[in-house]
C-alpha cells in the first residue's frame, strides 16, 4: 500500500510535508528556538503547577481558555482585552483556524516570498489557493507593487511576516497600513519573532483599533523559550475571535498546555531575559559573516540568512559533519542559522571557518 493508492484529495497528491530535519547533533541551530531553557526554579514551579491540575484531568479543560487569554492580553498591552485575544496549539494552529474560517474552496491567500514555508502549506491544506507575491532584493515589500498584486488577485487572506522568516526583515507600519487598506479580506501579520526586533520597531498591534480585518499572530515558541509547550495566539477584533470559535475543535487547548503557558507568562521576565543577549549575539554574527565577505540579510529576528554559496548543500553538509545543524532554506545560495548560546555560535564560526 502506497500513499498514492489511497483515495487522498487530488490537490494533496505529490505534495511534500513540512520537514525541517530533526537530527540529534551537539549544536542545533535550525529551527529558531531560544537555546536557553527554564531555570531549575522555574522547572520546579512548572512541575508543581502541572501537579496541581493533574487531579482534575478527568474533566475537559476551560474550552475558551479565558484566564490564559486575559493574561496574554495583559502581556500584549495596547489596551487589549481577553475578547480580542485567541490562543491555540502553536501559532500554526491559529493560522489554520484563520484559513478554515476565512479561506476554503474557491478562495485564495497571498504571501510575499521568500517567507515562512508553513503559510502555503496551511493554506493549501485548508483547500485554499496559494498566490505567491514577491519581495524586493533586500527582502522588503514594495507597498506600491504589493497593492497592485492585491488589486489584481483580490485574495481573501494576505500574510505578512514581520520580522520575516527566513530573511529576518521587519516591515514598517506604513507598509502594513497600505496593504491593510488595499486588501479586500483579512490581513494576517505573523509576528512570531517580534520580541527580537530592534528597539523602536513598532508592532502591527498599533494598527488594530482602526482595522477590524487585521489579525496579529504571536507565539511562545521563539523568544518565550516554550516551543515544546505549543502555545500560539493572536490579537484581533472580537468578531474575528467569534469567527474562529466556529471552526476550532472543542477543548483544543489542553489543561496542561494552559497551565504551563500561564506559569510561563507569569515568569516572562526570566524567559524573555535572554532576548537582549541573543540580539547582541545576532548582531555579532552578522558582522562576523560580513567580515568574511559573505552576504547577510539585515535581521530583526533570532536567526540570520547568509550566502551566497554556489553549492549551499555542501556548506550545510560540511557544518553537519562538524556537529552543527543549520537550515537549508530561502532563495538558492542562502543558508539560515539560528542564534544559539555563545558556545554554540563559537562552534558554528569555527566549523564555517574550516569550510570556507
Ligand atoms: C516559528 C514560526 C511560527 C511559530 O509556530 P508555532 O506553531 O507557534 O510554534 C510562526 N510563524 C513563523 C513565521 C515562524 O517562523
Amino acid at each position: 500500500m502506497k500513499l498514492e493508492d489511497l483515495p487522498i484529495r487530488d490537490d494533496l497528491r505529490g505534495r511534500t510535508p513540512y520537514g525541517a530535519p530533526q537530527i540529534d547533533v551537539p549544536v542545533r541551530l535550525n529551527t529558531n528556538e531560544n537555546p536557553y531553557g527554564p531555570s531549575a526554579s522555574l522547572v520546579a514551579e512548572l512541575a508543581e503547577a502541572v501537579r496541581g491540575v493533574t487531579a482534575d484531568l478527568n474533566r475537559y479543560p476551560d474550552r475558551d481558555a479565558l484566564d490564559l487569554r486575559r493574561e496574554l492580553a495583559a502581556y500584549l498591552g495596547h489596551g487589549l482585552a481577553a475578547e480580542q485575544v485567541w490562543a491555540a496549539n502553536g501559532s500554526n494552529e491559529v493560522l489554520q483556524q484563520i484559513l478554515q474560517a476565512f479561506g476554503g474552496h474557491g478562495r485564495a491567500a497571498m504571501g510575499f516570498e521568500p517567507s515562512y514555508s508553513m503559510h502555503p502549506i496551511i493554506t493549501t491544506g485548508a483547500s485554499t489557493e496559494w498566490i505567491s507575491g514577491a519581495r524586493e532584493d533586500d527582502f522588503g515589500i514594495d507597498p506600491g507593487k504589493a497593492v497592485a498584486a492585491i488589486e489584481e488577485h483580490r485574495p481573501d487572506v494576505v500574510f505578512l511576516t514581520s520580522p520575516n522568516n527566513p530573511t529576518g526583515t521587519a516591515l514598517g507600519p506604513e507598509v502594513i497600513a497600505r496593504i491593510v487598506e488595499a486588501a479586500p479580506g483579512m490581513v494576517v501579520v505573523d509576528e512570531a519573532y517580534f520580541e527580537f526586533a530592534r528597539t523602536g520597531t513598532p508592532s502591527a498591534l498599533t494598527l488594530l483599533p482602526d482595522n477590524p480585518r487585521l489579525i496579529v499572530t504571536r507565539t511562545m515558541s521563539k523568544a518565550f523559550a516554550m516551543a515544546g509547550t505549543r502555545l500560539g495566539y493572536l490579537a484581533a477584533h472580537p468578531a474575528v475571535v467569534e469567527a474562529l470559535l466556529l471552526v476550532r475543535l472543542p477543548y483544543h487547548l489542553s489543561t496542561l498546555t494552559q497551565t504551563a503557558a500561564r506559569v510561563a507568562l507569569a515568569h516572562r521576565a526570566e524567559l524573555l531575559g535572554a532576548v537582549d543577549a541573543l540580539r547582541a549575539e545576532r548582531d555579532a554574527i552578522v558582522d562576523w559573516l560580513r567580515a568574511r565577505g559573505l552576504k547577510v540579510a539585515d535581521s530583526d529576528a533570532n536567526f540570520v540568512l547568509f550566502g551566497l554559496f554556489p553549492d549551499r548543500r555542501a556548506v550545510w553538509q560540511g557544518l553537519l559533519d562538524r556537529g552543527v545543524l543549520i537550515r537549508e532554506v530561502g532563495p538558492p545560495g542562502w543558508l539560515r542559522v539560528s542564534i544559539g548560546t555563545t558556545e554554540e555560535m563559537a562552534a558554528f564560526r569555527a566549523a564555517l571557518e574550516e569550510i570556507l
